[in-house]
């Protein structure tokens, strides 16, 4: 049998060959280690072990860095945090006196659990809250810094054992089994793995993931959109944080004795290494890492010496040597490729598919907003000036947007324009002036705080998150629309709220006509079909105020007129639309009014047939600039 017109198995390989989804593969692979587990020799399951404990540091720091974009070498010091203290709080006769009383021996683990999260949130919220500001090289090296400095703080603190370290560490105890062997902590350790990977996974494919992954493409993007991006960046640490600590007690618990050799830099580095050789922006990734470099690691460190003749961490030397060859070779990290060979056999998991025929009927209502009335003052700019160093950009500029007209700013390029789309957004501050949006003063405020205030907004150059499917792209617009937080979408309490979102941003998308295109990479579009994409994720956030820095740009002349008539369309529905744009034909056509910049200066302004007769209008575009006409009405 074949169904080849059917939209949504067309892309499927031919019926009949053996197919599996991820998540069958994922849970016979489950299944199968957890039959194996206990045949497999001791080695193999100590080894396993081992890999476990890297791969959950591992997927902290996929997030962090492949997802977030903050690059950590010091993740070991966290995995040090919370191993420590359950190796202090277990073993300290101190402790044992003081809780003597009311934590039993077998309930000291979970106390050394308990303090290691506290004590890591309360690190991480602090050096992140300080360090998350810097940019480009400067957050990596701070990295390295505080990794350091707890390394040597481990080792120098007398109640920790000094560089001996803590011995006696006892095993856990769940349910009245002892967990002593690795085999039986092996369970432990693999089932907190898989779980972290579920729940990481949920919060990825969430409201909060999509602003995660915003962090990536710049803070503008994401700020405009609604997110509070200094706040998601210091979550996003401290939750990978969690994770390292997270593994340091199990960890502790496996080896029954800690000291500070395996929380040094070196393994911060390895650590880093597993993340990015596995797949940067992948959580299995993570595992697939961990596990390469471990297995690296043990055959290099019996051969490497023999080879060489003399013993020492060579493996150093291969494990850079290799980051090289797999970051030119494979820059995405070699999960992605293994995925591709894969995806001859095994298809994406089906819920991961929309099902197009049958959408979601939403059974949450997304936040709304009342739109204003025709004619209110939407935005407004006073006297708005902007210096940068001796150069005028914008020289008191004054502007009012009203609910249900187009005012188109034009003017020759350096005109001052972007500067000015900048002042009104919340991108950069006026140097004099005010401006004022939906009656509120908004001097010194985020652009986050526009957008809650019905700003939405396209940028010049597109800011999309390529690899990502227009429908994500759009629905991130709509961020500020819903409210589940990280927890929630952790635990898939989040669906109902999701299909909402995803069913507005599939409205968008359908009424700016590129319904077509909904489950592509936003990449993969046109330029002109990004920017409109761009549109449609500033309507997924209902906004009164729709600021489109040059639209028209790049789209062909059926994609013009379209975009008019949608313009045309949001125009009665009483938004308030500003726009800046090259193409004349385009403005003149559609603007209520018009104000034309020269120098930073308001020449202008009035209707466009107003505008075209104003002789310092044509002074600008035609006197001194022939060839700014020419470009610009092409
Ligand atoms: P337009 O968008 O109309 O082409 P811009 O607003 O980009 O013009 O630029 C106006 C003037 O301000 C130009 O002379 C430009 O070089 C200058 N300018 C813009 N941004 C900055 C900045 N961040 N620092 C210094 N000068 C700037
Ligand atoms: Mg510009």
């Amino acid at each position: 049998m074949s169904a080849p017109s059917n939209p949504i198995t067309a892309h499927l390989p031919p019926a009949g060959k053996p197919l599996v989804t991820s998540r069958q593969l994922t849970l016979v692979l489950v299944v199968a280690m957890a039959l194996a587990w206990g045949f497999l020799p001791e080695f193999t399951v100590s080894v396993l072990s081992n890999i476990g404990l890297y791969a959950l540091v591992a997927a902290g720091l996929v997030m962090l860095t492949g997802v977030g974009g903050m690059t950590s070498f010091g993740q070991a010091a966290f995995v040090g945090v919370g191993s420590y203290a359950t190796a202090w709080i277990c073993t300290s006769p101190t402790v044992a006196a003081w809780m003597g009383g009311f934590v039993g021996p077998a309930l000291l683990p979970w106390a050394g659990l308990l303090l290691g999260l506290v004590l890591t949130f309360a690190l991480a919220w602090a050096l992140g809250a300080v360090t998350l500001k810097l940019q480009g090289h400067y957050l990596p090296l701070c990295t390295i810094a505080w990794g350091l400095s707890l390394y040597y703080l481990f080792g120098n603190m007398d109640f920790l054992g000094g560089q001996t370290g803590i011995t006696g560490v006892p095993p856990l105890v769940i349910a009245g089994f002892s967990l002593a062997t690795p085999r039986a902590l092996g369970i432990v350790i693999w089932a907190v793995l898989l779980l972290a990977l579920w729940a990481l996974h949920n919060l990825l494919d969430s409201r909060e993931g999509r602003a995660i992954r915003a962090l990536k493409g710049g803070r503008l993007m994401a700020e405009s959109m609604g997110v509070d991006t200094a706040r998601h960046r210091v979550k996003l640490f401290v939750l990978a944080a969690l994770l390292a600590a997270v593994s340091g007690w199990l960890y502790a618990h496996l080896q029954r004795f800690v000291n500070p050799t395996p929380f040094n830099l070196n393994i911060g580095i390895e650590l880093l290494f597993m993340a990015v050789v596995g797949g940067a922006g992948h959580l299995w990734g993570a595992v697939l890492g961990a596990a390469l470099i471990t297995l690296l690691k043990e055959k290099l460190q019996d051969v490497l010496p023999s080879l060489l003749g003399s013993s020492g961490n060579f493996e150093v030397i291969v494990f850079g040597l290799l980051m090289l060859f797999v970051l030119q070779r494979f820059a995405e990290g070699l999960w992605p490729t293994l995925a591709r060979i894969a995806s001859r056999w095994v298809r994406p998991h089906a819920a991961a598919a929309p099902d197009v025929a049958r959408p979601a009927v939403p059974t949450v209502q997304l936040a709304q907003r009342n739109l204003p009335a025709k004619g209110e003052v939407l935005l407004q700019a006073t006297s708005v000036s902007k210096h940068f160093g001796g150069l005028v950009a914008n020289n008191d500029i004054s502007m009012t947007l009203k609910a249900g007209e187009i005012h188109a700013l034009i003017g020759p390029n350096g005109a001052g324009k972007s500067t000015f789309f900048n002042m009104i957004s919340g991108v950069d501050d006026p140097s004099a002036g005010e401006v004022r949006l939906a009656g509120q003063t908004m001097t010194a405020k985020p652009s986050r705080v526009f957008a809650a205030l019905g700003l939405g907004r396209t940028f010049q150059h597109v800011r999309l998150l390529g690899q990502r499917s227009v429908v994500e792209n759009v629905t991130l617009g709509a961020h500020l629309r819903a409210k589940r937080g990280w927890l929630a979408a952790m635990l898939r309490l989040d669906r109902a709220e999701e299909a909402a979102l995803m069913a507005e941003a599939r409205r968008q998308i359908e009424r700016c006509g590129l319904g077509a295109h909904a489950d592509t990479p936003a990449a993969s579009l046109s330029l002109g079909q990004q920017r409109v994409v761009e549109i449609a994720r500033a309507l997924a956030g209902q906004p009164s105020v729709l600021l489109l820095d040059e639209p028209a740009a790049g789209l062909r002349h059926l994609e013009k007129r379209a975009l008019s008539v949608l313009l045309g369309q949001l125009r009665a529905e009483g938004l308030g639309i500003l726009v800046v744009e090259h193409d004349m034909e385009f403005v003149m056509n559609l603007a209520d009014r018009i104000t034309v910049l020269e120098f930073g200066t308001v020449i202008a302004t009035g209707t466009p047939a107003e505008v075209q007769a104003n002789p310092r209008v044509l002074e600008a575009y035609l006197g001194g600039a022939d060839d700014e006409l020419l470009e610009e009405t092409r």
